[in-house]
């Protein structure tokens, strides 16, 4: 009898490849709402210009599609409560999406919700996120304002161009299972703060300068642009999709979908 093969065994490899085969070149066509809060726009705007192709491992690949697949519990969840969550927008069978800046700017809500026991006459947009231990930790602690202000952009996002005034923000511990929920309020200040920062980084023809000089600094060493930033020197990078200068971002206003009704 043949020996059997040490780990990683060729069904393991198989699988982990399957999901780097599909993985495409990681490129959207427009700046997320969920990275907007990034804190340094020098990263951004290579993130825009599709400056780094961004490829993970298989690994990494199936875990980020472990915390899709905890959405649609975390919506069984919240309906078990009594609340009514929609997922799309009826009128459309697609996620409710959020755009400004001509487009070039928006982003996909994991869903809105009514009938929360908190506040049952208020519709919340619901940002669903899974944690390691350590992240969940935290978060726990500060509260999301202090401990995820990445995620409190992308709701305020949300909230602004949807009109909505509330959002929960429902955090799940990868390790325990464990569940955290946080009630948000509008902040329309922010979010206009936020739009400004997305139109900067889109119709900015050379990249902002840096968050550091230095390419130790922290935020820089996890940095996925760290090649392009602190190697590639700081010129503009020609690129057929980046919006024309005339496009400026005030002539860009948000186009607000249709809230649901009721609200
Ligand atoms: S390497 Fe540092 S300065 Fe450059 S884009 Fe990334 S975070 Fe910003």
């Amino acid at each position: 009898m043949a020996e059997l093969p040490e780990a990683p065994t060729p069904t393991l490899t198989a699988i982990y490849a399957d999901y780097e085969a599909r993985q495409g070149d990681g490129f959207r066509d427009h700046l997320g709402a969920s990275i907007i809060g990034k804190s340094c726009a020098r990263a951004l705007w290579y993130d825009f210009r599709w400056i780094t192709p961004a490829r993970h491992s298989g690994r990494l690949l199936r875990l980020f599609e472990t915390g899709q697949l905890e959405e649609d519990r975390l919506v069984r969840n919240l309906r078990a409560t009594g609340a009514t969550v929609l997922e799309v927008d009826p009128e459309t069978g697609l996620q409710f999406r959020v755009e400004a800046h001509c487009g070039h700017f928006g982003g996909s809500l994991d869903g809105v919700a009514l009938g929360l026991l908190e506040a049952p006459k208020t519709w919340h947009v619901l940002e669903f996120k899974t944690h390691s231990v350590k992240s969940y930790n935290e978060l726990t602690a500060k509260g999301v304002v202090l401990a995820k202000p990445q995620h409190v952009a992308q709701m305020q996002i949300y909230m602004h161009l949807t009109g909505i005034t509330r959002a929960l923000y429902v955090a799940v511990c990868k390790d325990t299972d464990a569940l955290h929920i946080e009630r948000i309020e509008a902040d329309p200040a922010m979010a206009e703060r936020l739009l400004d920062k997305a139109g900067r980084v889109i119709f900015a023809q050379h990249p902002p300068a840096r968050i550091s000089e230095d390419p130790a600094w922290f935020e820089c060493r996890f940095c996925d642009h760290h090649a392009a930033c602190h190697e590639g020197g700081g010129a503009a990078v020609p690129c057929a999709r980046a919006p024309a200068r005339s496009g400026r971002a005030s002539r860009c206003r948000p186009s607000r979908p249709r809230p649901p009704a009721g609200r």
